[in-house]
């Protein structure tokens, strides 16, 4: 059983913010994904880091989105 993962809402990720340089951390809302910044206090649409992706986030997406139709 892997109930911590399945049941985390955000996941630290190591694709950096292009404004800083911060780790990102992806985060679950509703519908979608965003990646968010502590340093800059932004979030940042998914598509515009996909080309970033590394293995945490697509772990994360993996499991955000197991409900998908
Ligand atoms: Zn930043």
């Amino acid at each position: 059983m892997s109930f911590f993962f399945s049941s985390s809402r955000t996941a630290h990720t190591t694709i950096p913010c292009r404004h800083c340089d911060t780790p990102l951390i992806a985060q679950r809302g509703c519908r979608e994904v965003r990646l968010y910044c502590e340093t800059c206090r932004k979030n940042y649409d998914l598509k515009e880091y996909v080309h970033l992706m590394d293995e945490a986030l697509e772990t994360f997406l993996d499991q955000a989105f197991c409900d998908r139709i």
